[in-house]
């Protein structure tokens, strides 16, 4: 089946694994077209600019609020993120299937502004599970630890506003639920 010019945006708590999950469906469907998003916070150890995200200062990043150059944007733990309006509308109007990997209050706008946007929430086996995996990755220090794990436990209570929730236990099974729902087979 075909998902051409369908948008599919992913959610779900920092640390359930989201980065993994989509990496994964891009080597395995490269026709899927990933938004990069722009965002204020500094890159973490081999990040890349223009490539993981659009690294930006606060300044440059509410001249592009100002501009409308964001489809959604919202803060998240101290900094801004944005996806950029144009890429996405390009990709859309080629017909090609966009992915978005953002958090729940970029979902909830991009709900309005795309109803027939099909919305995944990824949701970890339990919170315990999830702070295990936010404090392994160490990247973060403790204060914005704390910050993902308060916002963590907001995003749980609004999985059901989605239109499917994915729960990442095993990355395996959790990818073929998300291409069953994606319609890639
Ligand atoms: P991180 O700092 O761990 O890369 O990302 C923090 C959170 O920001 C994650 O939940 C991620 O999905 C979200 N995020 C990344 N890009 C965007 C974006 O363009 N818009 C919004 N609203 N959230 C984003």
């Amino acid at each position: 089946m075909s998902t051409s010019g369908k948008l599919t945006l992913i959610t779900g708590p920092s640390g359930v694994g989201k980065g993994t999950l989509v990496n994964q469906l891009l080597e395995r469907h490269p026709q899927i077209w990933l938004s990069v998003s722009a965002t204020t916070r500094s890159p973490r150890q081999g990040e890349q600019n223009g490539i993981n995200y659009f690294f930006h200062s606060r300044a440059g990043f509410e001249a592009l609020v100002e501009q409308g150059g964001f489809l959604e944007w919202a803060e998240f733990a101290g900094n801004c993120y944005g996806t950029p309006r144009g890429p996405v509308e390009e990709q859309m109007a080629a017909g090609r299937p966009v992915l978005l990997e953002i958090e729940l209050e970029g979902a909830r706008q991009v709900r309005r502004s795309f109803p027939d946007g099909f919305q995944i929430f990824l949701a970890p086996p339990s919170f315990e599970e999830l702070e295990r995996r936010i404090r392994g990755r160490g990247t973060d220090a403790e204060d914005a630890i704390q910050r993902r794990l308060t916002r963590a436990r907001e995003e749980l209570e609004a999985q059901q506003e989605f239109d499917a929730v994915v729960i990442n236990d095993d990355l395996e099974a959790a990818l073929n639920r998300v291409e069953t729902l994606m319609g890639l087979g």
